[in-house]
């Protein structure tokens, strides 16, 4: 395990240094904005293969520590864009027609994308996706943490910094790797 600890708060999930408390981290969002803005700003002359393979490393240690059917926020709060190909898979778990698929859980913006038509998302029941095996894959790859790009994609990434604990732990760990902030 790597060695990150926070010396505050309210740790609900293991291990204790993993900070999964929504208020606590919608809080820090404002409170750290300005810090965030100025990591985002330092990693500008860093190798960018060189990050990946950090934030690699730190997503996959704090994705294990988190239980995400404890949370389910971005189910709560994002808007979940879908393709044609899952508003047919939809369809098929939940053994209706396309057409009432398409009336009961989905919009079509004029351009043809098709999104979830509720935030909190339909699916979402006591924090749990009622669809888990059929989920679509903006689903499946949130935060987008395993992905290579993430010098690129930090600054999309911090707006969920106040929603995801999973992005707001592996930020927070990020700054101290990097030296942006002691460990
Ligand atoms: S489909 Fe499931 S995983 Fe995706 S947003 Fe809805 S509840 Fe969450
Ligand atoms: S991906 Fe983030 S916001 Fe979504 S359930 Fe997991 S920890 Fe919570």
């Amino acid at each position: 395990m790597f060695s990150y600890t926070f010396a505050t708060q309210n740790f609900k999930l293991p291990p204790p240094n993993i900070i999964a408390d929504l208020e606590f981290i919608a809080a820090q969002a404002e409170e750290k904005a300005e810090e965030n803005d100025h990591f985002l700003r330092s990693l500008r002359n860093l190798d960018a293969a060189e990050l990946d393979a950090t934030a690699h490393v730190v997503n996959d240690e704090v994705s294990a520590a988190i239980d995400c059917t404890e949370c389910g926020n971005c189910c709560n709060k994002l808007v979940i864009n879908v393709t044609q190909t899952e508003v047919t898979g939809l369809a098929g778990t939940l053994g209706i027609s396309e057409q009432k698929a398409r009336e009961l859980y989905i919009e079509e913006s004029m351009g043809g994308n098709c999104f979830v038509n509720t935030i909190p998302c339909h699916f979402l029941s006591d924090k749990k996706c009622t669809i888990y095996a059929g989920r679509f894959s903006e689903c499946r790859d949130f935060p987008h943490l395993h992905k290579p790009g993430f010098k690129a994609r930090l600054a999309g990434t911090l707006n969920y910094y106040g929603t995801c604990p999973i992005i707001y732990n592996v930020v927070e760990v990020m700054k101290r790797k990097v030296g942006f902030i002691d460990p």
